[in-house]
């Protein structure tokens, strides 16, 4: 009776970007109604997570309820039994498998994530701005969450015995860490875990086609990203659509003055062709086309500011529309169910490492 298990996870650290909803949402939303038949979808907002770079606390709360309504404004359908849509921090086995799963681990496995390592570096910069922002003193070094969270990760997964997780190319060594530790545990206490499928088997069953990045309008060789030490290349979905347009128009280009999709020579140009291709609904090839060899830049990015501007009155309408009871209730009743199934697998680790009286 039960299906098998898709899990899936979207950051709430910020407002969501251009890039998020293309890239990240929307194909979420088309795989959960697509395999929802056969699978069980679990969507989680892993808001655990939302800290291991720091972030401001006092808009958290309202970032995770936004995010869970972006997504049905995206087209994410309520009624769905089968996707169920959960916040992590509601469903505390997550915390405590971490723990376990945590004196299982080998501080060496951790130190040498690359995304930990990137990540750690990369803070200080961040650091430093919220430093200004905030005029408040923080300590600069890295939290033992950024360390320790791939275990977090291991936890989401391993609780509901999902085998199929969609990963990024960041996530690859994390996801290779859940098998390690999922095999690790079976075999020192027998089968406790479902091992998630190797990373190339994830690629096999989603596709491969993970291409699409939208680039950073200011500095376009660099992708677009919600976290971004500058909001002037980043179109966030919340941006008024003037804001929006604005960051169009501003977009860097080159002195070429000639349309042409190249995306290492004309990176700025080929950038915005890529964003109108998404935001009209034709295919890429079509809107190169369509613009081949225009001079004027300022011509097509007016048009590609239009466009930008009717999604976002469209979107930020449909958000509008959105039933916040609705989305509450869904959030609700699948962690009521979540619980269940998280706990149903905690117990059986809690026996297995002498915490309950076994059966
Ligand atoms: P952060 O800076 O916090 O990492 P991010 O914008 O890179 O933020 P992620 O949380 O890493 O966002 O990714 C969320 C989803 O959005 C992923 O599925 C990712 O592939 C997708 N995504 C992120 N940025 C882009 C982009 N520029 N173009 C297309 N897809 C993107
Ligand atoms: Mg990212």
């Amino acid at each position: 009776m039960t299906k098998p298990i898709i899990l899936t996870g979207l950051r709430a650290n910020n407002d969501l970007t251009l890039g998020n909803y293309f890239g990240g949402m929307l194909p979420i939303i088309d795989m959960a109604q697509q395999k929802s038949d056969e699978y069980q979808i679990n969507m989680f907002i892993p808001d655990l997570h939302s800290f291991t770079t720091p972030i401001k606390h006092e808009l958290l709360y309202s970032q995770i309820i936004q995010t869970a309504k972006l997504f049905a404004a995206a087209g994410l359908p309520l009624d769905n039994d089968s996707i169920y849509l959960y916040r992590q921090s509601y469903v505390p086995a997550h915390s405590e498998l971490t723990w376990i799963l945590d004196c299982f681990t080998y501080t060496g496995e951790l130190a040498r994530m690359t995304q930990f390592k990137d990540k750690s570096n990369l803070d200080e910069s961040k650091l430093l701005l919220l430093k200004k922002e905030q005029n408040k003193l923080l300590t600069l070094s890295t939290s033992v969450g950024l360390y320790n969270y791939p275990v977090l990760m291991a936890a989401d997964i391993l609780l509901y015995g999902a085998k199929y997780v969609p990963v990024g190319d960041d996530q690859t060594q994390h996801l290779e860490f859940t098998r390690d530790i999922a095999e690790r545990m079976n075999s020192k206490f027998g089968e406790l875990f479902v091992v998630p499928e190797a990373v190339k088997k994830q690629h096999e069953f989603f596709g491969n086609d993970q291409g699409l990045r939208i680039m950073d309008l200011v500095d376009p060789t660099r992708k677009m990203s919600k976290s971004a030490t500058s909001d002037k290349g980043v179109i966030f979905l919340s941006d008024t659509p003037d804001e929006a347009a604005k960051k169009i128009m501003g977009a860097t280009t080159d002195d070429k003055a000639f349309v042409a999709y190249d995306p290492l020579e004309q990176p700025g140009i080929s950038n915005l062709l890529q964003i109108s291709a998404l935001l009209s609904g034709k295919e890429l090839e079509a809107v190169i086309e369509k613009h081949a060899g225009q001079e004027r830049y300022g011509d097509f990015k007016k048009e590609v500011a239009e466009q930008v501007k009717s999604f976002l009155v469209h979107f930020q309408e449909q958000l509008k529309q959105v039933d916040e009871a609705a989305v509450m209730s869904k959030l609700e009743s699948s962690e009521k169910a979540m619980n269940e199934q998280a706990n149903a697998t905690l117990y059986r680790v809690q026996q297995a490492v002498g915490l309950r009286p076994k059966a």
